[in-house]
């Protein structure tokens, strides 16, 4: 059974858990290890000839546009993971509007294509900001990537459906959803999906759930960010709960993803979502 491989490529100094610690403003003078990185992850994913699909912060993609050609020279897809990587329930709509609009013409000029797949910073659309999506159909976006319904301080706290499902956008179709991973024991879900997940996790407790997830019939959509294979990325300095979040197991990530990558078969988005029959409608408004 086919699974979605998805990446978030932004550095090491956009992470929403640093954005106490990291002003905007400082972030052009900061040693930027991006490109070293997604290199690293196109050779990874080439020597298990895999696609993915990259959703790309296009504040990286303005200050380093070869990120976005070399994951074209490979082969895999590109989507947006907005502009100024601010969560979505801390902007108001206009302001998220104009975020997603930058990005998405900022993208599509480099790549030279049209941007169709978003994916939010830290999955911060929740039930407090729902009215994203017609702003994403509104900017052309056909697929979302940003349900976690878990429980998480950054984002989750909703009861969307785990598999794939329509969000329908008054009047002007429906986007595509694609949750990330979960693993439902009770009648709760506990993610598997990757980012800090993959990281503290057991590679056997993430292959179990991973397995789980398609013998139920669904394909598990994992994630991760260049970032977390980069063992020499500068330390920030933001107390012991964040630094343990962001740094645990890094240089574990790598050995990991192969592991996963020789055990299942993984694609692009698209690809996953052109192999499944989405049958739910979700939320009724
Ligand atoms: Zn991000």
């Amino acid at each position: 059974m086919l699974n979605a491989m998805t990446i978030d490529v932004e550095d090491w100094f956009h992470v929403s858990r640093f954005r106490k610690k990291i002003q905007v403003s400082e972030w052009p003078a900061l040693e930027s290890r991006v490109e070293q990185n997604v290199s690293r992850i196109l050779k990874l994913l080439q020597e298990y000839d895999v696609k993915a699909t990259f959703f790309v912060l296009a504040w990286v993609a303005e200050h380093c546009p070869g990120v976005v050609h070399a994951i074209q020279d490979y082969g895999h897809e590109i989507g947006t993971h907005g502009y100024g990587h601010q969560l979505i329930y801390e902007q108001t709509q206009e302001e998220f509007d104009e975020d997603l609009q930058k990005s998405v013409e900022i993208l599509g000029d480099i790549s030279g294509g049209k941007i169709s797949l978003y994916r939010a910073p830290s999955f911060s659309i929740n039930l407090k900001s729902l009215w994203a999506f017609k702003i994403l159909k509104k900017s052309g976006i056909d697929i979302d990537s940003s349900f976690f319904p878990v429980k998480h301080d950054l984002y989750g706290g909703i009861q969307s459906p785990s598999e794939f499902f329509r969000v329908p956008v008054n009047g002007s179709g429906t986007i595509v959803e694609c949750p990330l991973a979960t693993v439902s024991m009770g009648n709760k879900n506990f993610p598997i999906a990757g980012g800090g997940y993959l990281r503290m996790f057991p590679l056997w407790m993430i292959e179990k759930g991973i397995r789980a997830i398609n013998q139920s019939g669904r394909a598990a959509v994992i994630y991760f960010h260049p970032w977390e294979l980069d063992e020499l990325q500068p330390r920030v300095h933001a107390g012991a709960v964040d630094q343990f979040l962001h740094y645990n197991n890094i240089d574990q990530t790598e050995k990991k993803l192969h592991s996963l990558l020789q055990k299942f078969e993984f694609s692009t988005l698209s690809d996953v979502i052109a192999s499944t029959k989405i049958t739910k409608t979700w939320p009724r408004w």
